[in-house]
């Protein structure tokens, strides 16, 4: 058997920044990246490959490029998880032990959940920037659309950036307007949940937008079929009785956002929960059952939103705590707040920047009169058009953490 003191599964957001924060704090422990990718996706940039902003490829990058050195990669995938014996499995059934593990496979997306999808994606209309190879297509869609019905869905939560499913509408109906096609084109969204976002604070000024390009709003839809030929959805509403109903609709495009789960290799293993995520401590991120195997980003189920800007503040926490654990750092364990972000693009060149943690709280980074999160800001775009890719790239996946530093001590 293969052995490393710390195996990290996933080389994803949370994976590449844990690893690159622990041979920051430690630079001559024994670390292996497990992965079977050769490349790793820059995800939040795809809204904006989506809305005609960013190039595809400013959004990729080979994972070898991506491994901290030092770090081993072990270009596989993990089949199993064995954490009573300290180890996981490999397709292939090779076996690798542990003293620690870090988990961060992020979640699956369920094409097949919805019947007819897989088949008809980026053809007929039916588009999704929860794709690298299909969100140019939805920027194909909306520069060519002239007139007609553009669906928007969004399926039940948990998902990964709740606010992306919208993002795409606002930046689409946005495109529209300003090239004075938008009397011509009915905008609807169907959302699964029943508010247009999840922290109240970030409503209103949402409905500013959603009444500037007329969209309509049906909540408690879930898509359930989609027929690319026929040019057809169905969704399945729930009714005031509590029972539910058959809704069908026809659409000139559609951006589908599929349903989403732990990975089916989580699901079945030891570490997970009820609903299948790793239980960890939302605090300090530690499993619940076995205290030297770790989780972050959106595998985990701290109840925090499923983003990357969340694992940018996960990581240093996992890397303190796990090296405090092991021994190798002094000093108290520290605790993650829940930070989530999730800077909502109501129309190129302005956006909302949701800044949130635990319970919906507000945690702004910046001061109002700079960046109000709860206003459309033009300072916001150009944060997330110009500096988080840089910060992405050249700071949390390589371990400087001047924007995620662990400063509280857990209680
Ligand atoms: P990922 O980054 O998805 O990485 C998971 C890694 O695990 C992958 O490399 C994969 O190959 C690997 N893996 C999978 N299965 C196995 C296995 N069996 N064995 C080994 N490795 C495996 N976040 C924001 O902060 N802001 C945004 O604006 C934003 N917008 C988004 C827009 C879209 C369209 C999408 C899709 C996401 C967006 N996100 C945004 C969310 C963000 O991308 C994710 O929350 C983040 O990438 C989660 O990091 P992760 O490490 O948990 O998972």
């Amino acid at each position: 058997d293969q052995f490393h003191s710390v195996v990290v599964v996933g080389g994803g957001a949370g994976g590449i920044a844990v690893a690159a924060s622990l041979k920051a704090r430690k630079p001559d422990l024994d670390i292996a990246v497990i992965d079977p990718a050769d490349v790793h996706y820059y995800q939040p940039g795809w809204t904006m490959v989506g809305g005609g902003v960013f190039e595809p490829a400013a959004t990729a990058r080979t994972m070898a490029s991506l491994i901290p050195n030092g770090v081993r990669w072990i270009k596989a995938a993990v089949a199993a998880f064995e954490p009573e014996r300290k180890a996981v499995i490999l397709e292939g059934c090779r076996v690798v032990r542990y003293d620690r593990l870090v988990v961060a496979p992020g979640l699956k997306l369920n094409w097949a959940g919805i019947e007819g999808l897989a088949e008809t994606l980026g053809r007929n209309g039916v588009t999704s920037n929860y794709r690298y190879d299909l969100a140019p297509y939805t920027w194909d869609l909306v520069r060519n659309l002239r007139a007609g019905r553009a669906v928007f869905t969004q399926p039940p939560m948990p998902i990964k950036c709740a606010g992306a499913p919208q993002k795409a509408m606002y930046l689409s109906a946005d495109h529209w307007l300003r090239q004075g096609r938008l009397g011509d084109i009915a905008v609807e969204l169907y959302n699964a949940g029943p508010v247009l976002f999840g922290v109240k604070e970030y409503v209103p000024a949402l409905m500013n937008y959603v009444k500037r390009y007329d969209a309509n709003l049906n909540f408690n839809h879930t898509l359930t079929r989609i027929d690319g030929p026929a040019r057809r959805a169905w969704f399945s509403r729930k009714t005031e009785e509590g029972g539910s109903e058959t809704v069908e609709t026809g659409f000139d495009m559609i951006h589908v956002v599929p349903p989403q789960q732990a990975p089916d290799f989580v699901r079945v293993s030891p570490l997970a929960d009820a609903a299948g995520w790793v239980d960890v401590d939302p605090g300090s991120l530690r499993h619940r059952r076995f205290p030297e195997v770790y989780a972050l980003g959106d595998a985990c189920n701290a109840p925090n939103a499923k983003t990357a800007a969340a694992a940018r503040k996960q990581a240093p926490v996992v890397a303190h705590n796990l090296l405090v654990e092991m021994g190798h750092l002094r000093g108290a364990e520290v605790a993650y707040d829940g930070y989530g972000s999730c800077p909502l693009t109501v129309e190129r060149g302005k956006i909302l920047l949701a800044e949130f943690g635990y319970g919906g709280k507000l945690m702004p980074s910046f001061p109002a009169w700079l960046i109000d999160g709860t206003k459309p800001s033009h300072l916001a775009w150009l944060l997330k058009e110009r500096m988080l890719p840089p910060i992405y790239w050249k700071a949390m996946l390589k371990g400087r953490e001047w924007m995620a530093k662990p400063e509280k001590a857990a209680a």
